[in-house]
């Protein structure tokens, strides 16, 4: 009989935590398993408030699909790898896999204090050999099918740190994130993987229906794509001894067997690699078997992202006063050419030599992913002096990445460890060396929602039979920061293995939901920009002045960060507030894609609202005490009774208001619905009022389909609305409100197109509004919710905008 503080919502906690983190429970009989798959996290020591969202609105979904009927698989692992760890280890002098091995063991017991229900047994980590054997293995693959090759390119370099930046490690003003030294350009042979041979199926896959709320991810993916309208081939040219590969694009195909020059920009990276310009190279086209000159310039428009030029001085004006001014000799041709057959012919060759051919934009290039760091998956290459570039054979996978004791722990490559890099040739046996990049970590992250299928597997990365009735993921949730590389990648990926029948679809996620940011409150001097945390702030008025200083302070809502001193510690809430009041308080008044700002003012509202909920239990419980109250009049009963049902049906939770005036059937039914549907929010505390709930020793619903008296409360059914409960049907005409049916629930479930249609042409007040005839219908079907029937008519549409129309008509004249 007490009041529901922190110290009982602990007790709470604890008491039903077994109960809570069960796994499904196996029926006996065949149901829908929904994959809820939230971004695993980058095991960096402790939670931030960001995880606390996607994971409770997972965990929610989650035990939604179990309270359906259905079950769930809900995993979890570690994106493992990766620059952020290596550097912290080499901060605190340990080696990186001590580091994060200590970081998941702390950021598990959180999660696990939060109540998130995961499939622990499913828990993968991508920097265990067991996982990124596999990775290695896929890499292989790619390389099979020629989809990974080495390439020069020009490189963020780090002169301090000695290594290689990816692009957002350069500031603003072109200096590293970390050492704050000026960045480089560097030219390095590098791995790519070739994207770009699947920009267009991407591209159209975007289109696909089954892509479900994608929303602005769609156009976000499609300018990262950028349209698909030219072709890359790969060039050869032979330089220092050896054959070096570069992409040449056209808009013009055609040109790809009637081109007669190249040129190429100063800073293109094969240009750093040839003696004093001038001399004459010669590049091979494959298309046409045949040589092709180089020159150099920056004087051409190259296209977009690209810095070579295919030109084609015989059949393109454009190019023959190119060649002028660049005084490139020209052969005058005579030859007529069908250019829509020639860029089919060019096209078809490229395919079958297996050059290039495939349609991406200009812009898009391949990934590279080379790091020249430690701690990542080893790229599994040797290098022999006699045989080249050598794989390393699938049956000595994996390529393990050595142990580095702490005490020379420092900026570190795979160069320095001379026993590792050391290696026999798998082809002749003599001495060679392992390539020593490791792999960027969204190679790792690129394939994992397969692997957490058949985490075991140590025969394949994944068997197919696995992947029945799970991929692709039902819903993918996680921030929007990942909404562009990682998605491109991860959907790349799904393609690739797609195509070598490892999988029966090739797009990977059916249904996205993006989250909305969490974002505190920062205070920055508005003088000199500096941040300043919140104690050192007073508000007089409506403006913000330092305390010391009275210095005017701006005010901002921003991503939490601990250097803008805005952020919130999980920790903080799980201590002062409990496990499923966290939950709560994440998941409350903002709806989960909305960014939410974060503030203390919003916890009394959830508080109180939790607190109303305990109260009724124990006010219902002490009413079913007591005989049942006959003294309200039966017409008066009989109207509340009928307003909790309606409300029941609609607005679950709005029935506690009506607590006082029916304790009754209504009510009881009432409280079940609304105990099961906040349990996937907050499983603890709605178990502790559903015992409550069940040890009411008078039941008016003894025999109802929504209550099984003998159950908990998270093996409950989620409540459906009654069969012979009546809901809308409107029609609209012409996008007006015109016609509205009530319809029996259980009607409503097999009322379709043609049945829809025909009743509402039966009603008067349609009839009256569709004399000039119908031009099509749409009809929206939601089951045991509502209906919407639209009907256009043949109405004479009064052109919108006359002037376009006049001025259309005197064009076409
Ligand atoms: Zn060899």
């Amino acid at each position: 009989h007490e009041d529901v503080n922190t110290e009982i919502k602990k007790k709470i906690e604890k008491y039903w935590a077994g109960e809570v983190l069960q796994r499904n429970k196996d029926s006996g009989f065949q149901k829908k398993t929904h994959y809820v798959l939230p971004m695993f996290p980058y095991p960096s020591g402790n939670l931030h408030m960001g995880h606390v969202r996607v994971y409770s609105i997972s965990d929610t979904l989650a035990r939604f699909q179990i309270l359906n009927g259905n079950d769930a698989v809900h995993p979890i692992g570690w994106d493992a790898f990766g620059l952020p760890a290596e550097n912290a280890a080499i901060e605190r002098n340990i080696a990186p896999s001590a580091w994060t091995k200590s970081n998941i063991d702390s950021m598990k017991t959180q999660l696990v204090q939060l109540g998130f229900n995961f499939d622990w047994e499913k828990e993968i980590s991508t920097c265990d050999s067991k996982y990124y054997k596999w990775t290695q293995f896929i890499f292989l693959k790619l390389l099979e099918k020629g989809l990974a090759y080495q390439s020069m390119a020009q490189v963020n370099w780090d002169p301090v740190d000695k290594t290689v930046l990816a692009d957002e490690q350069v500031d603003d003003l072109g200096c590293s994130w970390r050492s704050g030294a000026k960045v480089e350009k560097k030219y390095l042979t590098q791995w790519f993987i070739k994207t770009t041979k699947f920009a267009k199926a991407l591209y159209d896959g975007l289109n696909h229906a089954h892509l479900e709320n994608w929303k602005d991810i769609i156009n976000l993916q499609k300018h990262w794509i950028g349209e698909c309208n030219g072709v890359a081939i790969t060039f050869t040219v032979y330089i220092d001894g050896e054959n070096k590969t570069f992409d040449v694009w056209t808009d013009d195909p055609y040109k790809l067997i009637h081109g007669d020059f190249l040129v190429l920009s100063s800073s293109n990276a094969l240009v750093q690699q040839l003696d004093p310009i001038g001399c004459c190279i010669k590049a091979r086209n494959p298309v046409n078997s045949s040589e092709i000159p180089i020159y150099i310039s920056d004087n051409v428009e190259y296209p977009e992202g690209r810095d070579v030029y295919l030109a084609c001085s015989s059949n393109n004006i454009k190019d023959k006063e190119l060649a002028s001014e660049l005084n490139i000799p020209v052969k005058e041709s005579t030859l007529e050419i069908n250019i829509e057959a020639e860029k089919q012919r060019a096209i078809d060759i490229a395919l079958s030599k297996n050059v290039g051919g495939h349609f991406v934009s200009s812009k898009l290039k391949d990934w590279l992913i080379s790091r020249q760091r430690y701690w990542g998956t080893p790229i599994p290459i040797i290098h022999c002096a006699k045989c080249g570039t050598v794989p390393v054979p699938y049956t000595d996978l994996p390529v393990t990445l050595p142990e580095i004791s702490s005490s020379e722990w420092g900026i570190q490559t795979l160069t320095k460890v001379e026993d590792w890099v050391n290696c026999k040739c798998p082809n002749c046996q003599s001495d060679a060396k392992r390539e020593t990049d490791t792999m960027d970590t969204f190679v790792d992250s690129s394939w994992y929602y397969y692997r957490f299928l058949d985490p075991s597997n140590d025969k394949e990365p994944f068997s197919k039979k696995c992947l029945e009735g799970h991929i692709p993921v039902d819903i993918y949730i996680g921030g929007k920061e990942h909404a562009v590389l990682h998605l491109y990648y991860a959907r790349f990926m799904g393609y690739f293995l797609h195509s070598l029948g490892w999988t029966s679809t090739a797009e990977p996620f059916k249904k996205l939901l993006v989250q909305g940011m969490v974002m505190g409150q920062s205070y920055k001097l508005k003088s000199t920009g500096k941040y300043i945390p919140a104690e050192a702030v007073e508000k007089i008025g409506k403006a913000y002045k330092e305390k010391d200083s009275g210095e005017p302070v701006l005010m901002q809502w921003e991503k939490m960060s601990k250097s803008k001193y805005n952020g919130e510690n999980p920790e903080r809430l799980l201590s002062l507030y409990g496990c499923d009041t966290t939950r709560l308080l994440i998941l409350a008044d903002v709806p989960p894609a909305t960014p939410r700002r974060w503030s203390d003012d919003t916890l009394p509202g959830v508080l109180n609202w939790q607190k109303r909920i305990w109260l009724s239990i124990r006010q219902f419980l002490q009413y079913r005490n007591d005989a049942i109250n006959t003294s309200i009049p039966l017409e008066e009963y009989t109207k509340y009774e009928n307003k909790i049902k309606g409300s029941r049906n609609y607005f679950t939770a709005t029935a506690t208001y009506h607590f006082k005036y029916t304790q009754h059937k209504e009510f009881e039914l009432a409280l079940a619905s609304l105990i099961i549907m906040l349990a996937p929010v907050t499983p603890h505390f709605c178990s502790e009022l559903w015992a409550g709930f069940l040890s009411a020793p008078k039941r008016l619903n003894q025999n109802s389909h929504l209550i099984n008296w003998d159950k908990a409360v998270l093996e409950q059914t989620w409540p459906r609305v009654d069969d012979d409960f009546e809901l809308s049907y409107m029609c609209k005409v012409d996008g007006a409100d015109r016609c509205e049916l009530k319809i029996k629930a259980t009607d409503l479930l097999t009322l379709d197109h043609e049945k829809a249609l025909q009743l509402m042409l039966e009603q008067e007040a349609i009839q009256k509004r569709i004399g000039n005839g119908i031009l099509r219908t749409k009809y929206e079907w939601y089951p045991d919710c509502r209906a919407i029937l639209h009907i256009t008519t043949n109405r004479k549409v009064k052109p919108k905008k006359p002037v376009d129309e006049i001025v259309e008509n005197i064009v076409s004249q």
